[in-house]
């Protein structure tokens, strides 16, 4: 579970082991060197000689040794040499006039042996040790800056005295941001709320898809109250060894607790608070349901007035336990939603400062081609435009870069290499202009914003770049009929025009299908149905799987009725097609030729013909019915 985590820091002991090491070495090679009287080792003959030559000055006898020091030496040298039973020495030296004792020659005292051997060195690596971790360690990436991992189970809780994030980084997201004023407010200000006996919410549950910046909403609070910022993520609770994650949410709050007022932030809490005994899966998972209690006791245990504001992130706020919600604990729930038009732009403006890019970049243009695109795609989209802008040897990034971009992010890298039929191109261009033409002619506007017909990597062969003027969060039945017949419209150009049909539609097909579902199980907009709903969403922000709720014989009801509707909305796709045969032929041909057409390119095609009278429209479809004869 934890194979790919960073190697841990080396162990207390190893450090232990390494200072004694070398406090020896500098106690046998350093500090004699140092301290300690220079000696000479000499034979006792020649130290009779020299004392005949009258180079000694002073000669100290002990048990064993005799110590010689020169004449004019430093009272701190010494020539040595054993001591040898000779009757004949006093009455040398005495010749010779040396001073001599049987003394010891002076040591040094105890106390002085205790400061040279031990105090001194240690002081040395304690000094050593701060010159490291203060200085040397954090560039290293030992520690890692102001974050740094502690706790006794070897938690890894990030603590940042200062995230440096603060609400301008996070754009859009107006409504999670008011939110979570008020918990800033609190932390900057905690006896405001205590005197008037208002109790803040203990925690907030940050929901929404991935990437839409909950973790970054997370900092900017800590950022903004300028508290420490605790923050862990749900799988590391669960870890290896039982009993741990339980260990690690009392470390957590522990910690926490001293260092109020802070936020501690658990990342996809999902992985710890999934619902208890689901039963699907019998016993369930000891481990974390023992986490989950540790954390919903320590989460009642503590003071909410002390200042800990605890922030939760998951896109997955179903499977969560009921326990975690209620009040008392995460009973604040914060969406975090994918941005909407205005939303997009705002991010992109606050990525493009990031690089430098042109003034005259269209910000507006790339939102409204975005629709759909999470915070992160959007910042990702940013940096793609970066890196084409060196590709492409200059120094701002321009609206083409980030054009491409879009593509690249949304629809993988062009395929320049790939090579397809011109059979299969005229396909293509036939399938992607019929998409285009169904949807202008139910909407009476450009239905996109550029359709490609150059290869992608992740496979699909065109691309067309929808417009989304205003993100509408209701949609009328009607609507959500036209998309389906807009969805259709691709395979109805192929029949048309070529008489067959090709796998290209694939995922028309499953998008078609899941739109006409919806309609049928959860929409309320069938007389069959009414407003029974026979399908749940199980997993709303990620791709939303949805299961049946209703007995064999409406699920095959239900099926009949899809298809109906898929049905009659291919149907009127062909419908308008074939009235409109001469654009769809008109701008098929341009989109072969151009491999690309942009909105407005195409507006102007279906105008162009519009204007034109009632007889050349006649004359036009004339000329279809041909067409259709010479290729059948
Ligand atoms: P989540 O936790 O919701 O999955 P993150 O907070 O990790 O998403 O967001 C990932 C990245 O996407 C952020 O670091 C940021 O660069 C970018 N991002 C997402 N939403 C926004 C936003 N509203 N404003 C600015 N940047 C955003
Ligand atoms: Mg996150
Ligand atoms: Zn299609």
């Amino acid at each position: 579970m934890t194979s790919d985590k960073k190697p841990q820091k080396k162990s207390a002991l190893y450090y232990y082991v390494l200072t004694i090491l070398i406090i020896m070495l500098i106690n046998t090679v350093i500090v004699p060197t140092f301290f300690s009287p220079k000696v000479q080792e000499i034979s006792y003959g020649s130290f009779l000689q020299m004392v005949d030559e009258g180079k000694v000055s002073k000669v100290q006898i002990t048990d064993r040794k005799i110590a010689a020091t020169e004449k004019g030496a430093s009272e701190k040298e010494f020539f040595v040499t054993g001591r040898v039973d000779d009757p004949k020495l006093v009455e040398r030296l005495m010749e010779s006039g040396v001073e001599f004792s049987q003394v010891i020659p002076k040591e040094n005292t105890p106390l002085e042996n205790f400061f040279f051997n031990w105090v001194a060195p240690i002081f040395i690596f304690f000094l050593l040790g701060q010159l490291f971790f203060r200085f040397i360690g954090p560039r290293m990436g030992l520690g890692g800056g102001n974050a740094m991992s502690f706790g006794k189970s070897n938690a890894k809780i990030y603590v940042e005295a200062q995230t440096g994030k603060s609400f301008a980084d996070v754009a859009g997201q107006d409504e999670a941001k008011e939110a979570l004023m008020e918990m800033v407010d609190f932390l900057h200000n905690p006896s405001k709320y205590k005197e008037i006996g208002a109790n803040m919410p203990k925690g907030a549950l940050l929901v929404g898809p991935p990437g839409t910046g909950k973790t970054l909403l997370a900092r900017a609070v800590a950022g903004e109250a300028k508290v420490p910022f605790f923050s862990i993520s749900g799988s590391e609770f669960i870890e290896m060894f039982v009993g741990m994650g339980a260990a690690r949410v009392r470390d957590l709050f522990k910690q926490a607790e001293e260092k109020a007022p802070c936020i501690v932030f658990i990342d996809e809490i999902d992985a710890i608070g999934k619902k208890r005994d689901s039963g699907k899966f019998g016993g369930g998972n000891d481990e974390r349901e023992q986490t989950l209690n540790q954390l919903l006791a320590e989460m009642d245990g503590f003071d909410g007035s002390q200042g800990v504001v605890i922030l939760a992130a998951t896109n997955r706020p179903e499977t969560l336990d009921k326990a975690l919600l209620r009040p008392g604990r995460f009973d604040r729930r914060v969406p975090v939603e994918l941005p909407d038009l205005q939303g997009r732009e705002a991010i992109l403006r606050v990525h493009a400062k990031d690089v430098k890019i042109s003034d005259n970049v269209d910000y507006k243009s790339l939102a409204r081609a975005t629709s759909g695109a999470s915070g992160a795609e959007l910042a990702n989209i940013i940096n793609e435009a970066a890196l084409r802008a060196v590709k492409m040897q200059r120094t701002v990034v321009e609206q083409a870069d980030l054009e491409e971009s879009i593509e690249v992010v949304i629809a993988g890298y062009q395929r320049k290499g790939a090579v397809i039929s011109p059979e299969e191109k005229k396909v293509i261009a036939y399938h992607e202009i019929g998409h285009a033409l169904v949807a202008a002619m139910q909407k009476d506007s450009a239905p996109v914003h550029k359709i490609t017909i150059i290869p992608r990597t992740n496979g699909a062969l065109g691309y067309t770049m929808q417009i989304n003027d205003n993100d509408t969060v209701l949609m009328k039945k009607e609507e959500l009929f036209n998309k389906i017949v807009t969805v259709t419209g691709g395979r109805s150009a192929e029949e048309l025009v070529f008489g067959s049909i090709t796998s290209g539609a694939a995922n028309d097909i499953e998008q078609a299908t899941k739109i006409a579902r919806s309609m049928v199980t959860r929409l309320g907009m069938t007389e069959e149905f009414d407003m029974m709903a026979t399908e749940v969403i199980n997993n709303v922000y990620l791709g939303g799987d949805a299961s049946l709720q209703c007995s064999d014989a409406t699920a095959a009801k239900i099926d009949a009725k899809v298809l109906a509707i898929i049905k009659e909305a291919h149907a009127k796709a062909r419908t308008i097609l074939s009235e409109n045969r001469d654009k769809l032929d008109e701008l098929a041909s341009f989109l072969l030729e151009k491999e690309t057409i942009t909105g407005e390119q195409f507006m102007e095609i279906l105008h162009r013909q519009q204007t034109t009278d009632a007889v050349a429209a006649e004359i036009a479809e004339a000329e279809v019915s041909e067409d259709k004869g010479a290729e059948a």
